[in-house]
């Protein structure tokens, strides 16, 4: 009569989802377990609570854990700020359409619960598809798949949201069909309250892009987000200024209505990349608003974002991403 394998007990734990295999040889317990996504810390905790449950089972004397990660197929980027109004969605739609120009197959999760504008952004009105509660992303006119919270509740029901709610949200939209998308950029709520760090603890992201105007309140805020993705382990991977210098429509010469160079300037300070800057123009306010983001143009707001767009992919490389 065969005999129940007592290491199977293993697959039971709450880590049993990480176990890719798991042996007894005498007294002696070996067990591969994928860390992929996770922090030093938490590697040496899961690490433990393998050796743990192992040593427990009754007559295993040793217990023998191998690590592994698997470089993740699909790279998660999480574009936050301190603070709204600084840019952040339209920043993020824009890098998302010039990566796709540069050829990557990009995908573009619009999770900021307060004002979802990526449909606006990028034009793209209609629901999206579900298939027994999946959820298809919706193509864009610009080469980037979407979905956005905007797209599966009312304007204004979202907001309401704390947590749990904002967090099963972006469970959804994660675990969506993503297809052969292989970089997937989330546009996180503006703050760095619970909720943004329950959405970051969600989407486990690889690396963090930050948004931030020049001014000094701004650049305050944007030291809370660095806290915020430190908190959660994800490297940043660098600030981006936006508003920096305003390029006046007319003649065509710049002012520096709120300063320059302050992002970049305490991005050194606190030893994160700095990732380039965008001026404030009305051209790019307008058609953003009409839904057709300069990236997918030629000039030199087009160049800004894919210049934008390299650096991010490089410091991505850099953190293993
Ligand atoms: P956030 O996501 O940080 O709240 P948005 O991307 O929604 O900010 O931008 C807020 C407003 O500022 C929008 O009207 C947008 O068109 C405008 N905006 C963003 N960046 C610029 C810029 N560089 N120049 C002019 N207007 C901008």
């Amino acid at each position: 009569m065969p005999t129940e394998d007592p290491v199977s007990s293993l697959d039971d734990l709450p880590d049993g989802d990480r176990i890719r295999s798991r042996k007894q040889a005498g007294d002696i317990v070996t067990i591969v377990a994928d860390a992929s996504g996770l922090s030093t810390d938490e590697r040496s905790a899961l690490e433990a609570r393998l050796k743990r449950a192992a040593l427990d089972i009754p007559g295993v004397r040793e217990a023998r854990i191998a690590l592994t990660a698997t470089k993740p197929d699909r790279t998660i980027i999480a574009v936050g700020s301190g603070k709204g109004g600084v840019g952040k969605s339209t920043l993020t739609a824009n890098l998302a359409v010039a990566m796709a120009r540069m050829g990557k197959r990009v995908g573009l999760i619009d999770a900021d619960i307060y004002g979802p504008s990526q449909p606006t952004l990028l034009n793209a009105h209609d629901k999206p598809r579900a298939e027994k509660e999946k959820l298809f992303p919706t193509e864009t006119p610009y080469g980037v798949r979407l979905l956005s919270v905007g797209q599966l509740v009312s304007a204004g029901t979202a907001l309401a949201w704390r947590g749990p709610m904002a967090t099963g949200a972006l469970t959804q939209l994660i675990d969506a069909d993503w297809g052969d998308a292989e970089i997937i950029l989330v546009d996180l709520p503006p703050g760095t309250g619970d909720v943004q760090l329950s959405l970051v603890q969600k989407a486990r992201p690889q690396g963090a892009v930050i948004v931030s105007t020049p001014q000094d309140l701004s650049l305050i805020d944007a030291t809370r987000a660095i806290d915020l993705f430190g908190k959660t382990s994800v490297p940043v991977l660098g600030i981006v200024e936006n508003m920096a210098g305003y390029q006046c429509p007319h003649c065509g010469g710049t002012s520096d209505p709120f300063g320059l160079g302050g992002a970049e300037a305490s991005a050194a300070k606190l030893g994160v990349p700095f990732l380039g800057r965008l001026p404030l123009s009305s051209s790019l306010r307008e058609a953003s608003d009409a839904g057709k983001p300069p990236a997918a143009e030629e000039g030199p707001a087009a160049d800004a974002f894919t210049s934008i767009a390299r650096e991010i992919l490089a410091q991505l490389e850099k953190v293993g991403g």
